[in-house]
């Protein structure tokens, strides 16, 4: 009997890469208006690896980045990579406008959370870099509140925890006294959700638009490639 689920925000709950995606190309219409559109997609989507590279130096070595130096830093790197001209600062405090835009709560993740019982199920949102009141405004634009929450942690509350994080899971164990079996993790993310609770001892669950295929073990590998349903595998 599951007594707790924490919830993976970035990229699980909410439509994180998707948004990105989705702001990069528009800001990139603007900026390259005579591009195709496949050319365009293609940049976004690029652009959103860069961005997520800068992600994670600003967690690890520059916690004091703000959104825009983050933008700044992946925009610079994937111009000089595709050796593009561009007036970088300008180019990404045009996206960080828009990027919130596109922002939200799956909705399909809101009505699953409607639909769980209000009690005997303790449900918590875990994010990584979001403040609370980032994640609270986000709720806002969903049908969901903080009270379908026992509680949102943020890794900004633990000073020099970032996700994958065995301090914050096991807090959030001994505060609402729950066993680690009774608790399901749902993730995007296998190092920074899925591995950590998995160690604890929680049920897990990863949830992907980017797996193809999924193998637990390695002789599962060639019996899939030569399926019929992996030559079906589209490619984005
Ligand atoms: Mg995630």
């Amino acid at each position: 009997m599951i007594k707790g689920i924490i919830f993976d925000l970035n990229g699980t709950l909410d439509n994180t890469n998707q948004a990105i995606a989705r702001a990069f190309l528009e800001i990139l219409k603007k900026y390259f208006p005579a591009l195709k559109s496949s050319q365009l997609k293609k940049f976004s989507e690029e652009l959103m690896i860069f961005f997520w590279q800068a992600d994670k130096l600003a967690d690890l070595k520059y916690p004091q980045w703000e959104m825009i130096d983050i933008i700044k830093y992946g925009v610079g790197k994937w111009a000089a990579f595709r050796k593009i001209k561009l007036n970088i600062s300008q180019f990404a405090e045009d996206y960080n406008i828009i990027r919130k835009k596109y922002l939200s709560i799956k909705p399909e993740f809101a009505s699953l959370i409607k639909k769980m019982p209000k009690r005997g199920i303790m449900k918590f949102v875990f994010s990584q870099g979001n403040s609370k009141t980032d994640v609270l405004s986000l709720l806002e634009k969903s049908s969901l509140t903080e009270k379908d929450f026992t509680e949102i942690i943020s890794t900004k509350s633990f000073p020099g925890e970032i996700k994958p994080s065995i301090k914050i899971l096991s807090y959030l164990l001994k505060k609402y006294r729950l066993k680690a079996g009774d608790c399901l993790v749902v993730g995007d993310d296998i190092l920074a959700d899925i591995m950590p609770a998995k160690i604890l001892g929680m049920r897990t669950i990863l949830i992907s638009d980017y797996v193809d295929f999924f193998a637990k073990k390695v002789d599962q590998i060639y019996a899939l490639i030569k399926s019929k349903a992996f030559s079906k595998t589209k490619r984005r």
